[in-house]
């Protein structure tokens, strides 16, 4: 590539993470949970129930909100996952992909860099 080519193609690199940041700021505004959501199934321990039969039989299933840093702590949210739940993690997934995008974006610069 020429020069003034790779000139060109940094000047674009750095718009893309402007726009990146610009646009996680936003969604950092709307309460983003980081973590995702588990299901399972349970026992209720009572000898007669049909879940002391078999694994298929279990109650549920009940929703879960593992959390980061270690996704260890879980949150009880019931036989319904809250909608504004979903939602708010569903902004945290794209936070962390916006994230992700930027670290490659800013390694390719430094690359670029090094020529
Ligand atoms: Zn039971």
């Amino acid at each position: 590539m020429e020069v003034n080519k790779i000139d060109d193609f940094k000047v674009n690199l750095l718009n893309a993470i402007e726009a990146i940041e610009h646009q996680r700021n936003i969604l950092m505004s709307k309460d983003p949970i980081f973590g995702f959501i588990t299901s399972k199934y349970v026992k209720c321990g009572k000898k007669n129930c049909k879940c002391n039969k078999s694994e298929k039989f279990g109650h549920g299933p009940y929703y879960y909100l593992r959390l980061e840093p270690d996704y260890k702590y879980r949150k009880y949210l019931g036989k319904k996952i809250p909608g504004t739940i979903e939602e708010r993690v569903e902004v945290g997934r794209t936070i962390k992909e916006l994230e992700k995008r930027k670290e490659k974006i800013k390694s390719l610069i430094y690359r670029l860099n090094e020529l």
